[in-house]
This record gives C-alpha cells, sequence and structure tokens, in this order.
C-alpha cells in the first residue's frame, strides 16, 4: 500500500507516530504540510510562528532528502484547505491511506472529521495516532470512569498508569530511506518563506529562538543541566529558569515522550540528591499539567467560549471605552505596574512569558482592571510563540478562577508584591521597563511609593517617564471581590 503521511503539530522525523504507523503499513511513503488558508488568514501580517513553521518545514525537508539521499523525495507543501487538498492528493498520488497525528481542538476535530468522510467516499482512509501528548483524553479516568477535573488526583493517576510503554519512542526513522517516494515533478518546489506566504519576513530576527528539530535538541541539551536546578529557579523570571521548550511542543519539533521519559528517570536517579530530584519531578508535573489541560478542553470543548464552572457566566466584566483604554495599556505594557508592564513587553518582543509573568499577568487584567478574560486569552493566542489553546485556555480560567481547579475567585494576586517575591532586585524589570532601571532596586516595584527627590535622582517623571498606576490596587481588589460576589453562593 501507498500512503501519505500529512504533518500538522508533529514537524519532526524522530519519534513520530503517524510516521511509524505509515513505515507498519506501508511499501511507499509521500509526506506533505498544508499551510491552511482558514488558519493563516485571521493571523497578523507579523507572525513568528508562521516563520517558525516555515524554517521548521525546511529542516524537515532536508532531513528527509538527507535520509534517502534523493532531491526528489522530499516534503510536498501546499496551501489552501486540508478538506480539499488531502483527499485531491491522496488521489494524485495514488495513496491508499492517509496518516496524521490526532488533535483535540474542536476545529482540528471537525476538520479531520470532514477529511476523513471525503477519503471514506473514495474508498481511502484517515489514520489517526497519539503523538503529542503522553496520555489521550480517555485513558486516565477516575476510579468511576469520568475525567478529572482536578489536577493532583489526575497527576497522581497519571503518575500510577505511567510505564516504559508510554515513555519509548517509536522507531520512526528506521527504513524510512527505503520507503520514501519521489515527489511527482510539479511538488518538488522548495518550502516557502513567511515572505513567500504573504507575511513579514525576519520576525525571529534576534531572538534566542532556535527553529526545528535540531533548535529543539539545542534548547534541550541547555537545559537537562540546568533541571536539577528547575524547582529553585522556575519561578524567577530574571534567571535562567525553565526550558523554554514550549514552542518546539506546540509544533511538534521535540517529542513529548523523550522530555517526559527523561524526567522520569532523572526524578529516581541516585546519584542526584533530594532537590535535584525534585526539580525534574517539579518539571515532569509542569509536562502532567500539559496533559491535563489537553483532557479538560477534549472533555470540555464548551471552555473555548465560556467558563469551564458555569456560575461563573454570571460574572459582569467591565466594557466600553474606559475599560478598552485599560485593556490597550495593559496590551502595551502601560499599565504602571513594572512587573506587569514588563511581562507584556517581553510578550511583544519576543513572543514568550515567563511562566509566573503569565499568572501575574493574567490576574493583573482580570483581577485588577476587571476585564473579560477572553480578550486577554485572545490577546495572548495572537502573541504567544507557543500559544496552544488547551494551555492558553486553562491558564486564563487558572488565573481569573473560573477554570477547573482553578486560583480561589477571593485570592488576588498583588502585582507589588508579586515583583518584590519573584524580581527581588527588580533585574527583569530593568531588562523590560528600562525607564525604570536608574531606580534603585527596591523602588523599581512600584515607583508612585518613590519620593520626589528618588525620582528626581534618576530622572524620572512619573506621567511623563513612566505611567501612573492606572488603577490603584486595593480599590481594585474591593471591586472584584463585589464582582465575585454573584458566584459566592454556587463555589
Ligand atoms: P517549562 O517550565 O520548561 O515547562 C515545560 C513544559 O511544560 C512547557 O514547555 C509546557 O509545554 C508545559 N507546561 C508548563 N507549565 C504549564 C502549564 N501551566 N499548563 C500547561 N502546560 C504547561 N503554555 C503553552 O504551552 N501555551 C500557551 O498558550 C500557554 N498559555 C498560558 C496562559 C496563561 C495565562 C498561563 C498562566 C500559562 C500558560 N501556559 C501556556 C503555560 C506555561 O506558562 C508555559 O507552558 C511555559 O511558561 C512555557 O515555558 P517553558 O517551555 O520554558 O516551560
Amino acid at each position: 500500500p501507498v500512503g501519505l503521511i500529512w504533518f500538522r503539530r508533529d514537524l519532526r522525523l524522530a519519534d513520530n507516530a503517524a510516521l511509524y504507523a505509515a513505515l507498519q503499513q506501508c511499501k511507499k511513503l509521500f509526506c506533505v504540510f498544508i499551510f491552511d488558508d482558514s488558519i493563516l488568514a485571521p493571523l497578523p501580517h507579523a507572525d513568528r510562528r508562521v516563520e517558525f513553521i516555515c524554517q521548521s518545514l525546511a529542516e524537515l525537508d532536508g532531513d528527509l532528502r538527507a535520509a534517502c539521499g534523493r532531491q526528489e523525495a522530499g516534503l510536498i507543501t501546499r496551501r489552501g484547505l486540508p478538506q480539499d487538498i488531502i483527499p485531491e492528493l491522496a488521489r494524485q498520488l495514488g495513496a491508499d491511506a492517509v496518516f496524521c497525528n490526532d488533535d483535540d481542538e474542536p476545529a482540528a476535530l471537525a476538520r479531520d472529521a470532514q477529511v476523513a468522510h471525503r477519503l471514506r467516499a473514495m474508498g481511502r482512509s484517515l489514520q489517526r495516532s497519539k503523538d503529542h501528548r503522553i496520555f489521550g483524553r480517555d485513558e486516565v479516568l477516575t476510579q468511576s470512569l469520568s475525567p478529572f477535573s482536578v489536577f493532583t488526583p489526575y497527576k497522581n493517576a497519571w503518575l500510577r498508569k505511567i510505564t516504559p510503554f508510554y515513555l519509548s519512542s517509536y522507531p520512526s526513522e528506521r527504513d524510512l530511506a527505503a520507503r520514501l517516494a519521489d515527489r511527482p515533478e510539479g511538488e518538488r518546489r522548495p518550502v516557502p518563506t513567511a515572505a513567500e506566504l504573504g507575511f513579514e519576513a525576519g520576525t525571529l530576527d534576534g531572538l534566542k529562538l532556535p527553529t526545528g528539530a535540531s533548535g529543539a535538541r539545542e534548547l534541550l541539551d541547555d537545559f537537562l543541566p540546568r533541571l536539577p536546578r528547575y524547582q529553585a529557579a522556575r519561578d524567577y523570571p530574571a534567571l535562567k529558569g525553565p526550558s523554554y521548550l514550549s514552542v518546539h511542543l506546540r509544533f511538534g519539533t521535540v517529542s513529548i515522550r523523550e522530555l517526559a521519559r527523561t524526567a522520569h528517570a532523572s526524578m529516581q536517579r541516585e546519584d542526584w540528591d533530594a532537590a535535584a530530584r525534585e526539580g525534574a519531578a517539579t518539571w515532569l508535573s509542569e509536562l502532567i499539567w500539559r496533559d491535563f489541560y489537553f483532557q479538560i478542553l477534549a472533555h470540555h470543548p464548551h471552555v473555548v467560549e465560556r467558563s469551564f464552572k458555569p456560575a461563573y457566566d454570571a460574572i459582569v466584566w467591565d466594557s466600553g471605552p474606559e475599560a478598552d483604554a485599560l485593556f490597550a495599556a495593559w496590551c502595551a505594557g502601560r499599565t504602571g505596574y513594572p512587573l506587569v508592564d514588563a511581562a507584556m513587553r517581553q510578550l511583544a518582543g519576543s513572543g514568550y512569558m515567563h511562566n509566573r509573568l503569565r499568572m501575574v499577568a493574567a490576574s493583573f487584567l482580570v483581577k485588577d482592571l476587571g476585564i473579560d478574560w477572553r480578550r486577554g486569552e485572545a490577546w495572548f493566542a495572537e502573541k504567544l510563540n507557543d500559544f496552544d489553546l488547551a494551555a492558553n485556555n486553562g491558564g486564563w480560567q487558572w488565573a481569573a478562577s473560573t477554570g477547573c481547579d482553578a486560583q480561589p475567585w477571593f485570592r488576588i494576586f498583588n502585582p507589588v508584591t508579586q515583583s518584590q517575591k519573584f524580581d527581588p532586585e527588580g533585574r527583569f524589570i530593568a531588562r523590560y521597563v528600562p525607564e525604570l532601571a536608574r531606580l534603585p532596586a527596591r523602588l523599581r516595584h512600584a515607583p508612585w511609593l518613590a519620593a520626589p527627590l528618588e525620582l528626581a535622582e534618576a530622572g524620572i517623571t512619573l506621567g511623563r517617564h513612566y505611567p501612573h498606576p492606572v488603577v490603584d490596587h486595593a480599590a481594585a481588589r474591593e471591586k472584584t471581590l463585589a464582582r465575585y460576589a454573584v458566584v459566592k453562593a454556587g463555589d
């Protein structure tokens, strides 16, 4: 049989479940990636992710050609709607089956159902494999076989269920050379660049963001020596604490099995001390959060539009010109709260935001500015390189207290004490809000509390060089407690 491998969020050859499934069943294989117009159309003109994908695909294409030593065998790329292109391409290539890795996002499920339907009508099949998470939607369930909605019991069940079987890699590069077929003549175009797709070029320039499977390897090699210190460093944005692998997990340029296997083995290493093993266990726990939110989205797709907990849909958020102005200040990193502003500027400038800061910035939007979490979620979705619907929605609903196992509604981060705690020397603030760098560190967290002389010595006039706080935290806190009172009864 002939197979067509449809790459989507799995842009690598190593340990790729769909590729392995195809190799098991087919003598001859073609590979395709489709630039989906329904995904590209709403994106802004400058989008780092498009460039990340193009560069990663160029590497994948090179890896395919290198695997078999023939230029003719490589990645087919098309642009349009997969629902139209995949069945047509399968017919042209004489492919009996199309292989891909599954995706539980509602839009992806609808798309795949259409593709499967059309292929079936042509006597062909769509075969889906589980690849980008360790456990699928129904693999970790409660004793009564229902999905978990609280993280800790989910994690405990996850850890009880894990065995080498779930963590081992698919030998998806073995036999590849012999099976890859040459692309038809008309399909031998090089992978398009972002500019050729109509997007701005150079959006990744100057960022330390290596792309493709080799980029993921580079980041992983850099991170593993830091894994023993992960627990101690992860909450401090000025430190190089986390792995920065999220964008690679998003686009599948790294295998989740490899990461989870490494973390799982490291947390049991006898040559590591307890703190180092704890670092590995905490990192694994973060990877489990990822699985957790995937299964939440799969079982509760209403979260895309509404609160996980229906009672929270009764909350009335601020709207109108004043709220719009506050939202704009938040997006621009000009709220007058330095840590929040530093976070938002990191996002705008790099497409990355540290996890601690995602929590602080999200909480600030919802609980200090009184703005609907969905507006913040959409802003993150547009800006984050690693934007993943399940994790982003989960993170926002956590911060807004509307989610499963969320921050309790009456817990409201104080943006100043968060700053003092997690950026104690104000180093992160100085990096992203350089207009405050001349202030002594202790004053960078709340410059409005500085004495006029201290501000003058740093050459700062509030309202001119840096904004006054757009809201008073204590007053905002009271307003938020009142706003959330509508859910008190149901909580
Ligand atoms: P590391 O600390 O090295 O963690 C390793 C991996 O674990 C991450 O790459 C990620 O895949 C996963 N992970 C870590 N924390 C979480 C978490 N809380 N939930 C789910 N997975 C997690 N993560 C995304 O991948 N995409 C998003 O769109 C996203 N949006 C978020 C929005 C908000 C409001 C919040 C609070 C969190 C969000 N996160 C999101 C989770 C987390 O902030 C990022 O995964 C993390 O900061 C990525 O950096 P890293 O790769 O260096 O993380």
